[in-house]
């Protein structure tokens, strides 16, 4: 250990690049210590964290009640698998159900594989109760999506960087425009074998992409009409990061009473990951009524660590947080006050173009070409300047905080964005 707490900066990338596989290009930092919203590296520079791991750690580095949740269970009680019960698992299905509003939920470990839970889940109710003929089931998903990276996921991609030379790809999927009810309409009509519709909320890797106002509850409406389910995949929009406990925010126990508009959908099927655990633990879950996830009958779907003792110890240790700190209401406020402030700013810049996003979860878009390397060399800026981000697709750069951040702290980053910004603007 004390070789490893030595380590300069160099040596730690050195390592990485010799011995790990090269499927990231990570800003050249190294990290090794997390405390709420901020992150040291290892020559103790401190940075604001303005990725979250992706939106894992809305709660916050290190999140005291988290960490003692994980590490008492960790001297108790690590893993049993499934076929044996444990005293955390059941806690924990009560009050995620209970708080999301669900009867029944499937634990799994990360975004992707609870992705793929939630096909097979629609997959099998088509069949076993809509009456679709066996193999016959086709899911519509949306241009530009991100779900994750198995085979199947990466079948319905249209990134060609996540799925070149990985073929063959697994049928049985649609794909249509993002936020466009009437190409969803045209699809459901002319097909009657359509188990269901996967859909982010807000496209968050695309480059946080938000839907026109009511096409969310468009779309619900339309899947109801044709007895298809509607699937929200909130691993990034979920759990508060959005300004609402759900991005969809159907039948929840959201408090947050500045919950702007109406309430727009409650999915048939809700899949989270990331912040469910706070970001100290892979943990991820699928949630659906018992019409439809009584459809999972022993042995037919499972995981070794889906529903560990620490997994759940963890998630309700999370959940908690988010409901004891207003973290729904934190995000909506600072949300609106970071986009006001940027927008202030962007009038008259001749350097980014706009500001979007809802909550906590929000990107800029660069005025520049996707090929460029604007919007990288902006982040190198920021991390020069204390505040960490990343580009996504080049000219784009997304913004999300922990949602633990005080306004007096969000305002010194808002300083920051901005005194970096107008360094590269065009004279
Ligand atoms: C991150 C993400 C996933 C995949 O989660 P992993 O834990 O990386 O497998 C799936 N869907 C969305 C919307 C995500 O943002």
């Amino acid at each position: 250990m004390a070789i490893l707490n030595k380590i300069t900066p160099q040596e730690a990338i050195n390592l990485e690049h010799k011995y790990g596989a090269h499927n990231y290009h990570p800003l050249p930092v190294v990290l090794s210590k997390g405390d709420g919203v901020f992150v040291w590296d290892v020559e103790g520079n401190r940075y604001y964290d303005f990725l979250s791991a992706y939106s894992s750690v809305n709660q916050g580095h290190c999140h005291p009640s988290i960490v003692k949740a994980m590490t008492e269970q960790a001297q108790t009680l690590t893993l049993t698998s499934r076929a044996f019960h444990n005293d955390q698992l059941g806690p924990y299905e009560e009050f995620v159900t209970k708080y999301f509003g669900f009867d029944k939920v499937l634990p799994m470990n990360t975004g992707a594989e609870a992705v793929e839970t939630a096909l097979k889940i629609a997959r099998k109710w088509s069949y076993e109760v809509k009456g679709i003929p066996e193999n016959e089931a086709q899911i519509i998903v949306c241009e530009n999506n991100f779900h994750g990276r198995t085979t199947t996921i990466i079948s319905f991609s249209n990134d060609p960087v996540a799925r070149d030379n990985f073929g063959p790809f697994t049928s049985g999927f649609i794909k249509i425009p993002y936020d466009d009810s009437a190409a969803l309409e045209e699809t459901l009509k002319n097909n009657s074998t359509i188990a269901a519709f996967l859909v982010e909320p807000i496209q968050g890797e695309a480059g946080v992409y938000v839907p026109s106002e009511g096409y969310l509850a468009k779309a619900k409406a339309l899947c109801e009409a044709h007895n298809v389910l509607f699937i929200a995949d909130e691993v990034q929009t979920g759990i508060a990061r959005t300004g609402r406990l759900l991005a969809t925010c159907g039948n929840c126990s959201c408090e947050n009473k500045d919950c702007s508009g109406t309430p727009e959908v409650k999915p048939d099927v809700l899949i989270l990951g990331k912040a469910l655990s706070g970001g100290v633990y892979p943990v991820s879950a699928v949630l659906a009524n018992d019409s439809i996830m009584n459809v999972i009958t022993p042995g037919s779907h499972g995981s070794t660590f889906g529903g560990n003792p620490i997994a759940a110890a963890v998630a309700l240790a999370a959940l908690k947080v988010v409901q004891d700190e207003d973290l729904t209401e934190n995000a909506y406020r600072l949300g609106n006050l970071f986009r006001a402030s940027l927008n202030t700013y962007i009038e008259a810049s001749t350097i980014v173009k706009s500001v979007r996003g809802k909550g906590l979860l929000n990107a800029i878009l660069i005025d520049d070409h996707e090929e460029s390397d604007t919007a990288w060399n902006i982040c190198l800026k920021l991390r020069d300047n204390g505040l960490l981000a990343k580009p996504t697709h080049g000219n784009i750069i997304r913004f999300a905080p922990p949602l633990v951040m005080s306004e007096a702290q969000l305002l010194d980053c808002v300083d920051i964005i901005i005194r970096t910004l107008k360094d590269f603007e065009k004279s």
